[in-house]
């Protein structure tokens, strides 16, 4: 996701120029249930041309404390990382899904190019490492009837997020992005960050919350999975 692209769309939706249905819009996942304690922190793996492509002590942090997290995979990510690869997939309390191929704006394109761009890097996962991923989220958060569509088609299911953290923009600070966090923050919720690397502040979000806010707030850190089935009876206990 790119943080002024994503605008850009919003923009547009809120217009009425280019939004998809209501129909379409019902099977896009943006939260969990409000009765579950919980919220998903999700980190998208854009490709990136320059830099490493990859947040380490973000991932480290995130390992050494246990925090459960869901990394969204670009196709084109992964063919340049497979060591990176490896330790988020040996990571059991880490959930895999992927976020397109090439990172393409799907709207621009047809329904079987859609299709194409969706489903390579989910293939990818599955021959190279024999492990199935059918979380998906697109490229920018841009989408139509057709990629709705054809995502329901492919048995994935299409996870978007209810907290814009804007983490890529380097104009932020971590204070800033933390508050407007903290302020659209409640349970159910699922967050939007980078671990390519693009969100200079990403970690030290990421221990704010982990550390203290989110326990301020009676709320834990699930993946995406676990937050979609939770419910009061199924989470954990409070902190
Ligand atoms: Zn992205």
């Amino acid at each position: 996701m790119r943080w002024t692209r994503w605008i850009g769309v919003s923009l547009i939706c809120g217009l009425a120029l280019a939004c998809p249905a209501p129909r379409a819009e019902a099977q896009v996942i943006k939260a969990g249930p409000a009765s579950c304690p919980a919220v998903a922190l999700t980190y998208d793996l854009c490709p990136v041309r320059t830099a490493s492509g990859f947040d380490r002590e973000l991932v480290e942090f995130l390992i050494e404390h246990k925090v459960p997290a869901t990394f969204f995979m670009s196709g084109r990510w992964m063919t340049k990382h497979e060591a990176e690869v490896k330790q988020l997939l040996a990571v059991p309390f880490f959930e895999i899904g992927t976020h397109g191929d090439v990172h393409a704006h799907l709207p621009m394109h047809d329904v079987e190019e859609q299709q194409q761009e969706i489903m390579a890097p989910v293939r990818f996962l599955k021959a190279k490492y024999g492990r199935p991923a059918n979380l998906f989220r697109p490229p920018y958060g841009e989408y139509n009837d057709e990629t709705v569509e054809a995502v329901k088609a492919l048995g994935l299911r299409f996870i978007l997020w209810n907290i814009e953290s804007g983490d890529p923009d380097p104009t932020l600070s971590a204070e800033a992005i933390l508050t407007r966090v903290q302020k659209r923050l409640k349970p159910g919720s699922v967050i939007v960050l980078h671990a390519n690397g693009k969100g200079k502040h990403t970690r030290e979000v990421t221990e704010a919350l982990a550390g203290t806010l989110l326990a301020d707030k009676g709320l834990t850190a699930m993946t995406v999975s676990d937050l979609l089935r939770c419910n009061q009876s199924t989470a954990p206990p409070k902190p």
